[in-house]
């Protein structure tokens, strides 16, 4: 059953989709206990990847479960309303994720995704 207000269930997806999320924070500072040494959001790497390690030419994506569209990951789950709505937003979401990996291969950068 949904306990949740229309409200709060975009205010939801809206956590979901902003930067510095949970895990981006929690790898960062993960990496930086052990040295790495890295940007954020860098604005000079394709795809403006979540964590870029020049050293090391390897960028960082950090995919939320829901809007990354995790095969067979429960968090992936569809919206029960506006399912037209939110199928276009994924579908794009996958593209642009897509788009932005090519890119980064062409351009010699590794990717990592977490
Ligand atoms: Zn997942």
């Amino acid at each position: 059953m949904d306990i949740k207000s229309p409200e709060e269930r975009s205010k939801n997806m809206a956590a979901i989709h902003s930067k510095n999320t949970k895990p981006e924070i929690y790898l960062r500072k993960l990496m930086f206990a052990r040295g790495y040494r890295y940007s954020v959001n860098s604005k000079s790497v394709p795809g403006h990847p979540d964590i870029y390690m020049k050293k090391y030419n390897t960028a960082i994506f950090v995919h939320g479960c829901f809007w990354h569209r995790h095969e067979g990951c429960k968090y992936a789950y569809v919206p029960k309303s506006r399912i037209e709505f939110w199928q276009k937003k994924f579908d794009a979401n996958i593209k642009r994720d897509e788009c932005v990996r090519k890119e980064l291969m062409r351009k010699k950068v590794k990717v990592v995704i977490v």
